[in-house]
């Protein structure tokens, strides 16, 4: 609240303010106090320049021009917000539409809404203008339908940032269908900048709606608003010119109060009112690893690509990454950043969305191919059986509504379940994940709740259902030692109790090797080493990170070791091995040749044409360059 006061106190917030309550009075008020005075025809008095009795001057049949603009304020200001309201739910529905459509649908509507932008403003204005005809009600659709393309624009990339959140990621994993997710999760979220947009927008249509009355295809006599003011008093300029340029003034201040408020409104919040451009591609095929075949299977994935499209080409970030889960196993994904474990996480779960490309030989969940099930069979797969906790708790529940309700979404939508027994169900599970006071904490909102909670009542939504799998993506990252210890115990405890597999995503090896039995090293969008987290590594960059961790036994008199250099691009990757340019193992043919992931021991796979022998502790590995 302080900020709206603060924003009230600046000159233009203040002007802004000031100028919207002056239209606005005038728009309700002046038709009951002036409208008598704005018809009262007066035969003496014609065509008359600004006296004493008439401040503005007379039109052609006497009456008072003051008044008349007066009046006019109303209809004005009504056909530009009935317009406003006409773009904009035109835009939301146009804007929101792909989402809720097949791909090849919702390609079409956005192709259009992107031709529709490209043409001028007041070029489709009066382009529909001939299609709905002279007169009010046509110049109201116009006006309205020529704004509906920049609002569908504005809406698809709001909702496409919102899309990427974690708590729209979370609420498609638990199931929830397009129309309800849009409703409920991605509109609330992109309420604040519409509203802006549609003020600033609210301006642009009371130009543009005098401008159709000024050339005569907007209001019709006997009713007039500003644009018709104007027209008329263009006749007798030379005579009167108080009497053009007063509707003149009025549309200009009116038009600058609804853009100042929505400029203020937009600096307040901090909303951008500008748009940006995306831009889809087709993809590229890269490499292949051998799968590795396990029994009693949660998740098997083969060959799983992800590609994004670039303005030079494509980007794939995850290049062939093959391995199996089995149910109640727990495995950790390592590797620095940008080495394509999340986005595995992400892709296995289905929640990489178009641009990109996802491709896989095989991708199997609970025996269902995740890539080719229809998605309405999928989702109700993924809402009862696979649970997602992310790094970030505080973008994992949507802000704008409770806990409990968040929760109890899932148990509605899977089980059917109605209303009030889906809560009870929703605080029976946040009791099961240790959270205090269960039945209060259900009512409040996210952040009411500490980050350990969040991550806590995360895992509480998974258990919803009957979860095979629960993928955690640096779920301890932004949490204090204690608060880590915690939620790894809550994860380890579930897995006994349901015989639910992990799969725990972490640049911290530490952390998997103390969690999991089994650890996928990963580097540059490829897994490098597939070891049981209790056997000595083989890869070099393994041997690395496990060089760069501290212990208690870590000699705190010597240099901490790092690894040198950076993992390369995305974009960049070399040809031959990628680990080549840090490794101080690698020869010549480390550099013309990618070594495959190839087993070295009954549940342990290397990508190295060196791997290094059993004998030589990970401890003692030096890497290229030392510390740095
Ligand atoms: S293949 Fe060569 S460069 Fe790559 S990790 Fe093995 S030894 Fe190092």
């Amino acid at each position: 609240m302080a900020k709206w006061f603060a924003a009230l106190r600046t000159p233009v917030g203040g002007f802004a303010a000031a100028l919207l309550t002056l239209v606005l009075a005038l728009a309700v008020f002046a038709p009951i106090l002036w409208h008598d005075n704005a018809f009262a025809i007066d035969t003496n008095a014609i065509g008359q320049g600004p006296s004493a009795a008439h401040w503005l001057g007379t039109d052609d049949l006497g009456r008072d021009i003051l008044f008349r603009v007066l009046v006019a304020t109303r209809l004005s200001v009504l056909l530009a917000v009935l317009a406003t309201v006409i773009g904009v739910v035109t835009g939301l529905v146009l804007g929101t539409l792909p989402s809720l459509l097949p791909r090849p649908a919702a390609r079409l509507v956005t192709s259009a809404v992107n031709i529709a932008v490209a043409f001028p403003g007041l070029l489709l204005v009066l382009f529909f203008s001939v299609i709905f005809g002279v007169g009010t009600h046509g110049a109201v659709f116009a006006v309205g339908f020529a704004l509906a393309p920049a609002f569908a624009r504005l809406a698809q990339t709001l909702s496409a940032s919102v899309a990427g959140q974690d708590f729209v990621s979370a609420a498609r994993i638990s199931g929830v269908g397009r129309i309800r997710l849009l409703l409920r999760h991605i509109l609330p979220n992109i309420g604040e900048p519409l509203v802006v947009n549609a003020t600033i927008g609210a301006g642009a249509c009371l130009l543009a709606f005098s401008g159709l009355s000024f050339l005569g295809i907007g209001v019709q006599a006997p009713d007039y608003d500003w644009g018709r003011l104007l027209g008329e008093g263009l006749n007798g300029i030379y005579v009167n010119p108080a009497a053009a340029l007063a509707p003149g003034v009025a549309v200009v201040l009116a038009g600058l109060a609804f853009n100042l408020v929505g400029e203020t409104v937009a600096g307040v919040i901090g909303v951008r009112t500008g748009l940006r451009e995306l831009a889809p591609r087709p993809v590229t095929p890269a490499r292949e690893d051998a799968a590795d075949v396990r029994d009693d299977a949660v998740l098997v994935v083969e060959n799983l690509q992800v590609a994004f499209p670039r303005p030079a080409g494509w980007t794939v970030p995850v290049r062939g990454v093959s391995f199996t889960v089995r149910a109640g196993e727990a495995i950790g994904v390592v590797g620095e950043s940008g080495s394509g474990k999340s986005l595995t996480g992400l892709a296995v779960s289905r929640l990489v969305e178009s641009p990109a490309v996802v491709t896989a030989d095989k991708l199997e969940f609970a025996g269902k191919p995740v890539l080719t099930t229809p998605e309405r069979e999928l989702r109700g797969l993924l809402g009862t059986s696979l649970a997602m906790v992310f790094q970030d708790p505080m973008t994992s529940f949507n802000p704008t509504r409770r806990i409990g309700r968040q929760l109890a979404e899932v148990a509605e939508q899977h089980q059917g379940l109605p209303r009030a027994k889906a809560f009870e169900r929703a605080v029976d599970r946040l009791r099961a994940v240790r959270i205090p006071a269960a039945e209060r904490r259900a009512r409040q909102y996210p952040h009411e709740f500490s980050g350990g909670m969040r991550q806590r009542a995360m895992i509480g939504m998974g258990l919803m259902g009957d979860p095979k799998l629960i993928i955690a993506d640096e779920p301890t990252t932004a949490l204090d030692v204690t608060v880590q210890r915690q939620l790894l115990r809550l994860l380890a405890r579930t897995r006994a109790e349901r015989n639910t597999a992990i799969i725990l995503i972490s640049h911290d090896i530490a952390v998997v090797s103390q969690t999991c039995e089994r650890m996928l090293v990963m580097y540059a969008g490829r897994v490098v080493e597939d070891l049981p987290s209790a056997a000595t590594p083989r890869h070099p960059y393994t041997r690395a990170l496990m060089a760069a961790t501290l212990d208690l036994e870590t000699d705190r008199e010597a240099s901490l070791a790092v690894i040198p250099g950076r993992p390369p691009e995305p974009d960049r990757v070399p040809n031959g091995c990628a680990f080549a340019d840090r490794c101080p193992s690698a020869t010549d043919r480390c550099r013309l040749e990618d070594p495959a992931l190839e087993r070295v021991g009954a549940e342990h796979r290397v990508a190295c044409w060196y791997p290094a022998p059993l004998s030589q502790p990970a401890k003692e590995t030096v890497t290229a360059g030392g510390a740095e």
